[in-house]
């Protein structure tokens, strides 16, 4: 079995995979260990029942021997070395193109990447050590949502600062989300029937965090988040571009210091800034409609930036767009957010299929009539499936 660890700095998503048949993995176990190093809190679905304890969890390591020891008693393992190998997603991954086998360089490349992911990248480097020490004899692969995007050529990832600036201290495009766009470029070669390296898309990943990016040829071509994920469309708390001189302004008329603002940026921005009420995307759309003129304001805002870099991710590609996807949380699921942006797009002649838009799917479905330019779909991204696969394909 594959065991899926997606870490933050206090929980542990993970995800269990049966590899019987290697080319078609299947998750037999989803789960989440929360709230570690406050109190403790474990949860996962398997064969349709939900288990939940409420344990002392100060550690990480605590954190994974628990889940094993559950697992156990449970019979779904018999013993730690049922699972072969585990398959970590870590969001910084510098300039490291591909997943990758844990050794010492690729773990010295996670931590040194904490400078450029200091929310992100702690919690799995945790989660490995403490893999490594419950589970000493499992394979560890690190799987990037930079990696995807290291395709990017240098007018896209360079920014217009100071050269220097990314040659001694790597400030460039990296951009996010890579695990999923990886998936979406797979799936739609199976969906399309076309060869991947020949595909042609934009994909929208609106979750929390929210992304977009123009795919030429199957490979990453433009992403809008940046050094950083706090760059480019307005997410659910996050602002995404800004005039940098807001920084230096807000810091003197709040007296505050730049981490303060930063922190604002990321956390009090995006819906939940504009409407002062939710980032949540059921209670933004929800209050759109009821007349709410917070929700209206951040949705109209959010659904603007979005269509302006489909648009520019448009013109990047010409006449051979083989697709427009929307994925993830907002992206699977808001029939009125899909709407909002489409309406937004004249220049692009798209036509959606409102009964489609509505209708329930399974992991994908075309939401634009056989008139429109450009065909849209919602696809429902699956990144610890992805993850698996190249779990597996590394430890062959
Ligand atoms: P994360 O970035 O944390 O992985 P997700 O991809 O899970 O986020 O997306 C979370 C977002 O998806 C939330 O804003 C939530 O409101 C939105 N979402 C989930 N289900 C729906 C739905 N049925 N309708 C509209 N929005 C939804």
């Amino acid at each position: 079995m594959i065991l899926v660890v997606n870490a933050g700095s206090s929980s542990i998503k993970f995800r269990l995979f049966n590899d019987s048949d290697i080319k078609n993995p299947i998750d037999i176990l989803d789960g989440l260990a929360e709230r570690i190093t406050v109190d403790g809190a474990v949860s996962f679905k398997y064969e349709g029942n939900k288990y939940e304890y409420s344990v002392d969890l100060p550690n990480h390591e605590v954190a994974i021997k628990f889940i094993l020891e559950k697992l156990i008693e449970l019979n779904i393992i018999s013993n730690v070395d049922d699972i072969n190998a585990v398959g970590f997603r870590v969001v910084h991954g510098g300039t490291i193109s591909k997943s990758s086998i844990i050794d010492e360089k690729v773990f010295a490349t996670i931590k040194d990447a904490v400078k450029l992911a200091p929310l992100h990248n702690p919690g799995a480097i945790t989660a490995i050590e403490a893999v490594k020490k419950v589970m000493p004899k499992a394979k560890m692969v690190a799987c990037f949502d930079t990696a995807y995007h290291q395709t990017l050529a240098e007018e896209q990832y360079l920014y217009a600062t100071p050269y220097s600036w990314y040659t001694e201290h790597g400030v460039r495009k990296y951009g996010f989300h890579g695990i999923s766009y990886q998936y979406i470029a797979e799936k739609m070669a199976e969906v399309l029937n076309k060869p991947k390296d020949k595909l042609n898309l934009i994909v929208c990943h609106l979750g929390n965090g929210a992304s977009i990016t123009c795919i030429k040829n199957g490979k990453s071509f433009d992403t809008t988040m940046g050094l950083t994920p706090l760059a480019g469309v307005m997410m659910g708390t996050r602002s995404g571009d800004i005039d940098p001189s807001i920084i230096e302004y807000m810091c003197k008329q709040l007296n505050a210091d730049v981490s303060k603002i930063t922190n604002i940026l990321n956390k009090e921005s995006g819906l939940l800034g504009l409407s002062g009420k939710s980032s949540d995307m059921r209670d933004v759309t929800g209050g759109y409609f009821s007349g709410d003129k917070d929700y209206q304001r951040a949705l109209n805002k959010y659904t603007q930036v979005a269509a302006d870099y489909i648009v520019r991710f448009a013109n990047l590609l010409g006449h051979d767009i083989d697709g427009l996807v929307f994925t993830a949380g907002v992206g699977e699921n808001s029939i009125y957010t899909r709407q909002l942006i489409i309406e937004k797009l004249p220049l692009l002649d798209l036509k959606l299929d409102q009964t489609k838009n509505e209708e329930s799917y399974g992991e994908y479905k075309y939401i634009s009539t056989a008139e429109s330019k450009i065909k849209v779909l919602a696809v429902r991204t699956n990144e610890e499936l992805m993850i698996c696969k190249d779990t597996l394909n590394l430890i062959k």
